[in-house]
């Protein structure tokens, strides 16, 4: 009996780290009893009182005390069951674990029986088994937790921060199953209730709150024997870590780096640096597709096929992230109170967040860090779609017609090639028209010559011209390269510059891949080489930027993602500069294309485009709300 008590002691240390973990595991095993109504109750973070009751199947009374015998599962028989799991428990550690480091008692009834049992333990120990009377379902109540393993107790933190796991694992488990009501009492506090309606998205807007709830993009795969499916957040909203991320296969939240990494795949450029994603991804796989055991607290798995995984998960974001309305106006009208938000603002402990899955309620904070621009030479740079070759008028003329109508016709070429598709003016204008998506707006003028005003009704945007231009010229740039046809053009005379010999050895071995993207170069001479053509885009582009550009291209790691890296530098050389004056037409014709493009958020680096300011923060600045 005493061997059997610390083999539960030891088990239960690989099982049971902390109050959250004896949540996770009573409240499985309600889910495997096919609960729909679960109810949690914890005191000081759980370390001294855990209540978890069902309205699941009960366990018959013969059955109670086997329950609490090591590997005393009902859930598999033998080994091969192993690979069929679709239960959430199957190891029959949890409660004799419990059981071993607490004050444990359950009492439990099946329909067929007229008496309910009850039994106790005491570290392990078993102290009473009767018959009660009780409803249908289980209830177990856990008290003084790690009591008899004082060494175990000292790890645990102070009640908020054991709370603060409570929080976070029951509200996982709650959007992995919609369909039960699951409701978590803290120190008399109801934080979580879900109404078990079968919907996702209702559990998500429980926990996180309207501006995330009215910002979701639902995601849908279905491949030859899995099924990708979830909630994820628009791009312009995000987090400074992963708390955010919940990964569910087979009905199970698990943790995986694997999952993590398809989602911030999927959402590639859309997110700021450091940021990341807000999602809830379920994968539904054949059971015997996947490991489960892999892990004592089952929080992994592993998958037979770790790259079809990968690919459908990022791919299944990806479509739902291209397919969404980017303008759906996002929930001002449930913008949190002036009081709320200066709270939200202060990052206090986060120990005081009443749920850690709740983001501050104001939601959306702009990123940090909008940098002063350097002012630079004036270049109209977004009017490079006018080439040299075009230009007929004399020098002062071009100059003085710079920001003038002219230079809008030469914005939208693609129209005059292509006759009888829709141009991508037509295109944007349909956009814009829609109205779900982008609101009417207008271009008020440009600030400090780097950011454009603009109208939008209920909003005021800050849009960065640099970055803005940069993402247009992004979109370009990879349908160029995808259809294999990124416009060149070709210099009058040849651009001539030294590149090195480490960088010439290179050039061979680049030149295919340079001449995919628009440039062809080639060596001359023994140092230096000719630049013949360059994308349409920046041929307007000066000899010292190009010489970097090349430079930086044939720099990138040769891997697939060298195609992203010299994208990215060539907006960036390509891009109308901070400092550089446009008229309104040219601001007006930038912002069409702009939100002509699927992600005018952000830059091809993650940078913001947009900063939007909402009227009613501007009325409170003067009072008026
Ligand atoms: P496992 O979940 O891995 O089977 P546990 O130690 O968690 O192991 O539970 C042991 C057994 O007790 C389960 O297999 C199940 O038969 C029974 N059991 C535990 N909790 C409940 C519950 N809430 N409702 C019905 N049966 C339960
Ligand atoms: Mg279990």
């Amino acid at each position: 009996m005493l061997e059997e008590i610390t083999s539960n002691q030891i088990a239960a240390g690989e099982v049971i780290e902390r109050p959250a973990s004896v949540v996770k595991e009573l409240v499985e095993n309600a889910l495997d009893a096919d609960a729909s109504t679960i109810t949690i109750e914890i005191r000081a973070g759980g370390k001294e009182y855990i209540r978890v009751v069902d309205n699941g199947r009960g366990i018959p009374s013969a059955d109670v005390p086997l329950a609490f015998e090591r590997h005393g599962t009902s859930k598999i028989r033998n080994a091969e069951d192993l690979f069929h799991i679709l239960t959430l428990g199957f190891r029959g550690e949890a409660l004799p674990s419990i059981a071993a480091v607490s004050e444990l008692e359950m009492a439990t009834k099946i329909e067929d029986e007229k008496a309910g049992t009850l039994i106790t333990f005491a570290g392990g120990t078993r102290t009473r088994l009767e018959r009660v009377g009780a409803p249908v379902g289980t209830s177990v109540t856990v008290r003084n937790l790690f009591y008899n393993t004082p060494a175990r107790y000292k790890f645990l933190n102070q009640p908020a921060s054991e709370r603060r796991y409570i929080y976070d694992i029951a509200g996982r488990i709650a959007l992995a199953n919609p369909k039960v009501r699951i409701r978590l009492v803290s120190d008399g506090e109801e934080v979580l209730l879900t109404p078990g309606d079968g919907k996702l998205e209702t559990v998500m807007w429980n926990i996180y709150g309207a501006q995330i709830g009215e910002n979701l993009i639902p995601v849908l795969r279905k491949s030859n024997y899995f099924t990708v499916s979830g909630l994820i957040c628009r791009p312009e909203i995000h987090r400074g870590n992963r708390q955010a991320q919940t990964f569910i296969v087979n009905g199970r939240v698990i943790d995986s780096t694997l999952l993590a990494s398809a989602l911030e795949k999927g959402y590639q450029t859309m997110l700021p640096r450091r940021r990341f994603p807000i999602a809830v991804v379920c994968v539904n796989i054949d059971p015997t597709q996947i490991d489960v055991n892999v892990h004592p607290a089952k929080r992994e798995v592993r998958f037979s096929d770790n790259s079809e995984i990968y690919k459908q998960v990022m791919l299944a974001v990806r479509r739902a992230l291209s397919s969404s309305d980017p303008f759906a106006p996002w929930t001002l009208e449930s913008a949190a109170s002036p009081a709320e938000e200066a709270a939200a603002q202060e990052d206090g402990p986060a120990d005081q967040a009443r749920f850690p899955l709740t983001p501050n309620q104001t939601g959306y904070k702009e990123p940090a860090g909008t940098h002063v621009p350097h002012i630079e030479q004036s270049r109209a740079n977004y009017i490079t779609r006018q080439t040299s070759l075009e230009r007929t008028q004399t020098a002062a003329e071009a100059d003085s017609n710079r920001f003038s109508d002219q230079t809008l016709k030469i914005t939208a070429p693609e129209s005059a090639k292509a006759p009888n598709k829709k141009t991508d003016a037509e295109e944007s204008e349909n956009r814009i028209a829609h109205p779900k998506e982008v609101p009417a707006w207008r271009v008020i003028g440009q600030y400090h010559q780097t950011y454009i005003l603009v109208d939008a009704g209920a909003e005021l945007w800050l849009i960065d011209q640099h970055v803005a231009h940069e993402r247009v010229l992004y979109e370009r740039f990879q349908k160029g390269l995808l259809d294999k046809n990124i416009e060149a053009q070709a210099f009058l005379i040849p651009r001539r510059f030294e590149l090195g010999i480490a960088s010439l050895a290179l050039l061979e071995e680049w030149s295919p891949k340079l001449k995919e993207l628009g440039f062809e170069v080639e060596q001359f001479g023994q140092k230096d080489c000719l630049v013949r053509t360059v994308p349409y885009e920046l041929s307007q582009i000066g000899a010292s930027e190009l010489k970097d550009l090349i430079l930086g291209i044939i720099g990138t790691d040769d891997d697939e993602d060298y195609r992203h890296e010299a994208l990215v530098l060539m907006c960036c050389k390509g891009a109308v500069k901070a400092g550089e004056r446009l008229t309104n037409q040219v601001m007006d014709q930038l912002l069409r294309d702009l939100f002509a493009t699927n992600n005018p958020y952000t830059c091809p680096h993650g940078r913001p485009v947009i900063v939007r300011l909402w009227i009613n923060d501007i009325h409170r600045k003067f009072g008026r709300l």
